[in-house]
């Protein structure tokens, strides 16, 4: 029988019916699986502490022989099994509490791999946390000075057994692999080829190699991932019949006349990507990105008048009644000289003027409507909607953002997010759409100046605070509510909240959390917008968007518990006024001083949301571990933005010129979508 990759791994030399469950439950069943069945970790002479030198309170990797063991009782009744390990630096003892067992798995005579904390328990002791047996009794090691691959390994089939198994195959397994990618493609990107890349992350001579190795791995997953979006972009935009709004320069031209302001070159950059959209032919669905205070609602403005223009309504959709109220303030402002007046419609409305509302907005007299959820009741029926507006997007469910648009007749779609994240990622998450981004501030506001400042600074922040205050201004004290310990936080900020009250006895304070009732959050947050407080003190992010420009400072308790992209939507409250703001964050944690002290230095929010993505990872990112159901094994978004951004501009090239991948230098790319993508075969199966 000739090897393929597809053959079962049971054929293999070495595994027999036993071993073949075993790699089952690792999802290993071909030979091909086996190949690719690689290292979670690696093991490097650098990162071994000889013996010797694992000092008590570190937290060390070593390797030596065991020389002795044994079973201890202490003196609590608790058996301890304990190894005495040997290499040329001297001895050192392990200790495993509560688990004699493993006097079966441990012997005498075989190398081992201990990882773990180093303590002082009759002398030195190194309580392993983790081991791998690495070599047996008079059996040699792995090569010295190599770097050791350490494999995931299960029940019955142990790391050191799979590293012999694959090592073993390798060289046969490697001779089967096919690049799909031509060289000129991988040397344009500085990848390696795939046969390369799997020998050097099986058999690496230095962890370097093993890297390389990885970032081919990864950028075939990205790559692939990135072609699937491709053909569905170009499938979408061919089945998005939608409006195609005509540019009759009457609405719109007038509110640009009528502007109290220059636009920024980045929202007239944004305004032409959105008429480019709304006058074509098929639907629109644009995601504009940008930081707070970026100007993003009189982009949004330009998008309603060009539909209203067009004998359309156009309606925007906000998270709550203050940011509603607010857009139908700014709306209004903006449109008064038009003779335009937004109609609002919000739960806290009395039947009466809702019904109204509602008459007006069926009828087709309300051009322009402003909401929040009460848009996407039953009750409310639109005359002719032409484009949806979808302001802080995130805040609202797929379903509910498609509630808004099925109240017209394929309207086009404009979503809004203050939650700049990098342009690759973005095309990532959000699939289909095409995103906006918009980075530029408009001229003419206060700096926010940022600084770091520790307890001992507490007094001398109050008597600023103090002094912002008197001299009219206002200001936000943020307190972090975690939710392991929320109950406990929220005292404690509730227990800040009274002291403040005593320290500024003449002064108004306003509490919101998330914990309240909305209309109560809503009341005090009216309160503060309205200057009838002065000092909001906040648990939970406050409302992302919020604009009292005449807040000037923002303090940020225990800065160190927040996520620098939290950290700058705070920072984006203030500096919304033409006066000088200032946000200061207390954190008395050095080890965060760092990054802490990084964000104090920047105040781009497209940089910090690279450096908050690098720091977390992509945890939080719902989705993004994954794309079209196939989870991602060696591709990492925070250290692979550029792989990611290389892989969706290689997709995009290819798709563009076959958008079905029926070119022969391209069937290799077709065959490995439709093998791995549940969605691969809906996606290619029309031409
Ligand atoms: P965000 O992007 O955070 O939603 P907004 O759209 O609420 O920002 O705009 C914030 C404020 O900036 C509003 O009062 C708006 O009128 C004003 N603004 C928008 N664009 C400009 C500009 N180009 N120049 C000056 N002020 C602007
Ligand atoms: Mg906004």
């Amino acid at each position: 029988m000739t090897l393929q990759l597809t053959t079962s791994v049971k054929y293999l030399k070495g595994v027999g019916p036993k071993r073949a469950e075993a790699l089952a439950r690792l999802g290993v069943r071909t030979v091909g699986d086996l190949l690719y069945h690689t290292p979670h970790r690696y093991l490097d002479a650098t990162t071994i502490t000889p013996l010797a030198r694992a000092q008590v309170g570190s937290e060390v990797s070593c390797v030596g022989r065991v020389v002795r063991t044994g079973i201890l009782p202490t003196r609590r009744g608790l058996r301890v099994f304990r190894a005495v390990l040997q290499d040329e630096s001297g001895l050192l003892e392990c200790g495993w509490p509560g688990q004699p067992f493993l006097e079966r798995a441990i012997k005498v005579g075989q190398l081992l791999l201990v990882t773990g904390p180093v303590r002082y328990y009759h002398g030195r002791q190194l309580v392993p946390r983790e081991f791998i047996v690495l070599a047996d009794k008079d059996e040699a090691g792995p090569d010295r000075g190599l770097v050791l691959p350490v494999y995931p390994a299960t029940e019955g089939l142990s790391h050191k057994q799979i590293r012999l198994l694959v090592h073993q195959h390798l060289d046969a397994l490697l001779a089967l692999v096919d690049d799909p990618h031509p060289p000129a493609l991988r040397q344009r990107l500085g990848v390696p080829a795939l046969a390369a890349a799997l020998a050097a992350v099986h058999r690496p001579e230095t962890v370097a190699a093993a890297e390389a190795g990885r970032r081919r791995l990864a950028f075939d997953e990205f790559f692939d991932q990135q072609l699937v979006q491709a053909r569905a972009r170009f499938l979408a935009k061919r089945a998005r019949a939608g409006i195609r709004f005509e540019l009759k320069r009457e609405l719109t031209t007038r509110l640009k006349e009528h502007l109290p302001f220059e636009l920024t070159a980045d929202q007239r950059r944004a305004i032409r990507e959105i008429t480019e959209d709304m006058t074509a032919p098929q639907r629109m669905h644009r995601l504009l990105m940008g930081d707070v205070g970026t100007g993003k609602t009189v982009v949004a403005l330009f998008a309603m008048l060009l539909a209203a223009e067009n004998g359309f309504q156009a309606a925007v959709m906000a998270p709550t009644e203050l940011l509603a109220e607010q857009h139908e303030d700014t709306l209004s402002r903006l449109l008064a000289p038009l003779a335009i007046r937004p109609e609002l419609l919000v739960g806290r409305l009395s039947p009466l003027e809702k019904a109204q509302a509602r008459e007006r907005i069926a009828g087709g007299g309300a051009r322009l409507v402003v909401g929040t959820h009460a848009l996407i009741q039953e009750a409310v029926r639109f005359h002719h909607l032409g484009l949806a507006v979808i302001d802080e997007q995130h805040r609202f469910g797929v379903e509910q953002r498609a509630a808004l648009a099925e109240k017209g007749d394929a309207p086009d779609v404009l979503l809004l997010t203050a939650t700049p994240i990098p342009r690759s990622l973005a095309l990532t998450l959000y699939g289909d759409l095409d995103v906006t981004p918009l980075r530029e501030r408009p001229p003419g506001r206060g700096t926010v100046k940022t600084a770091l400042r520790t307890e001992t600074a507490r007094r001398k922040i109050y008597e600023f605070v103090r002094g912002e205050c008197a001299a009219g201004r206002q200001a936000y004290v943020i307190y972090p509510v975690i939710e392991e310990s929320e109950r406990a936080d929220l005292k404690a900020a509730t227990t800040m909240a009274a002291t403040l009250e005593k320290i500024f006895p003449e002064l108004r304070l306003g509490l919101v959390h998330g914990r309240m009732k909305p209309e109560e959050r809503d009341a005090v947050m009216r309160a503060f917008r309205d200057n009838r407080v002065q000092i909001l003190v906040a648990t939970t992010v406050i409302e992302v968007g919020i604009d009292v420009p005449n807040a000037t400072v923002m303090l940020i308790e225990h800065a160190e518990r927040f996520g620098l992209a939290q950290l700058h939507q705070l920072r984006g409250r203030v500096g919304r006024g033409a006066a000088a703001s200032h946000c200061i964050l207390l954190s008395d944690v050095p080890e965060a001083a760092p990054r802490l002290q990084a964000f104090t230095e920047t105040t781009d929010g497209f940089a910090i949301a690279e450096l908050d993505l690098k720091e977390r990872g992509m945890g939080e990112l719902a989705g993004a571990r994954q794309s079209g159901g196939v989870p991602l094994r060696w591709a990492d978004f925070a250290r692979d933005l550029d792989l990611l951004e290389a892989a969706r501009r290689a997709a995009k090239e290819i798709i563009d010129a076959d958008p079905s991948l029926t070119r022969p230098q391209h069937a290799a790319y077709r065959t490995r979508i439709l093998q791995r993508y549940e969605r691969g075969f809906e996606l290619f199966r029309v031409g």
